[in-house]
């Protein structure tokens, strides 16, 4: 049992978690409901970072933060097109003077705030600080164990902050590791998953991808490493580790899907514009200020041709919650076959049995979607 300092600090994350899980539960009310509005929007407030990882395309080392009220400005311009989520990336974006005040106005615009960052800037009170702003999600990505040619982002250097926000933040904190031909050692994925976990901290895995955001076939080491980091996770259900896209990108096998980027998902540079995604900066490259509805739904049909090879995995996200609207069987039947490619003996966890019940065609069912949908509503 929590005492002292550690108990209030155990409350306020329970209650922080508790109004996360209600905003969420509204923002897939909101997509199920209605296919015309951005779910995430990633924004960047400064393109310059502290490191340089050989193979990322998205920072210089020059660059000026962009200034806070124009931030805000572009924040707002986002809360009227209805964004759901706000990640704020780069560049390294806790080299903004001013990251807290476009934290706390991405709250009062209603929206969920996230960060990623490469975390060497990490202290306990920072941290604090991030607390009050108002931070909801923050995602650390760590390359590997120990720093090499291609990176710096190294459980070494990173662990101590590790220890800090397991021990400061109330927000939820997500530690990616990443596999894939740039990553030489397979096996420090897995060392980062595991100390992720025993820190209490939510663990994901990448694969990184070319400098046009596509796709390099894992080699077998990656892969078996790649199903190990999965494996303990086998009994959780989630849309990132069970959906056919990841296991396709693990194995280098092109996706069939429709990438609603430019509509469902935007990319808003330094420079203000909204580009698709970091990996297809240029189009459509529109002013933020000029984008509207037509632009939305004009960009969110329009066929990418990078989507087959496509990794990147946000994007793929926020497609399936609109596959989920549009054919919510099929994408339940999808995720339960899916599972049973990689365990025959799977059985699905009863949540699944009572979504695709509450998904059955036939008007007695459609009507008690509607009403959970509803009650979800009225509950945030
Ligand atoms: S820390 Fe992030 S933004 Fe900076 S160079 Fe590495 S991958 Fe790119
Ligand atoms: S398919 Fe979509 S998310 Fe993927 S690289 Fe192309 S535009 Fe970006």
């Amino acid at each position: 049992m929590p005492q002292g300092g550690n108990f209030a600090r155990a409350l306020r994350r329970r209650q922080r978690s508790i109004s996360r899980r209600l905003r969420e539960s509204r923002l897939f009310a909101r997509a199920m409901h209605s296919p015309h509005h951005p779910i995430v929007a990633h924004i960047v407030p400064i393109r310059r970072c502290n490191l340089a990882c050989t193979y990322c395309n998205e920072f210089d080392a020059v660059s000026a933060p962009v200034p806070a009220a124009e931030m805000l400005r572009r924040v707002d311009l986002l809360a009227n097109l209805g964004t759901t989520i706000i990640t704020i990336s780069g560049g390294e974006p806790m080299l903004h003077p001013e990251l807290d005040e476009i934290i706390r106005h991405i709250r009062r615009r209603g929206a969920i705030a996230t960060l990623i960052t490469n975390g060497y800037l990490l202290t306990p009170d920072r941290i604090h600080r991030l607390n009050k702003a108002g931070l909801d999600y923050l995602q650390i990505s760590i390359d590997n164990v120990t720093p090499d040619e291609t990176s710096k982002k190294s459980l070494k250097v990173l662990d101590r902050k590790l220890e800090w926000l397991a021990e400061h933040a109330e927000f939820a904190v997500t530690v990616n590791s990443v596999l894939g031909s740039p990553v030489r050692n397979p096996k420090d994925a897995l060392a980062i998953a595991q100390r992720a976990r025993a820190l209490k901290l939510t663990n994901t895995v990448g694969i990184l991808h070319d400098s046009n955001g596509q796709l390099r076939p894992l080699a077998p080491d990656h892969l078996a490493i790649y199903h190990e980091i999965l494996e303990p996770d086998q009994k959780m259900f989630s849309f990132a580790q069970y959906d056919r896209f990841q296991q396709n990108i693990a194995r280098g096998l092109p996706n069939r899907w429709h990438c609603r980027a430019g509509g469902r998902f935007l990319y808003i540079c330094e420079d203000g514009l909204v580009h698709y995604c970091s990996q297809q900066r240029g189009q459509p490259a529109i002013p933020l200020e000029s984008y509207g509805i037509e632009d939305l739904e004009r960009e969110a049909a329009r066929t990418k041709p990078c989507a087959p090879y496509c990794t990147v995995s946000c994007v793929h996200q926020t497609a399936m919650l609109d596959s989920f609207r549009e054919s919510p069987r099929q994408v339940l039947a999808d995720m339960i076959a899916a599972r049973r490619e990689r365990s025959p003996d799977y059985r699905p966890p009863a949540v699944l049995h009572v979504l695709t019940w509450m998904f059955l065609d036939g008007p007695a069912s459609r009507l008690l979607a509607k009403l959970a949908l509803r009650v979800l509503k009225a509950r945030c």
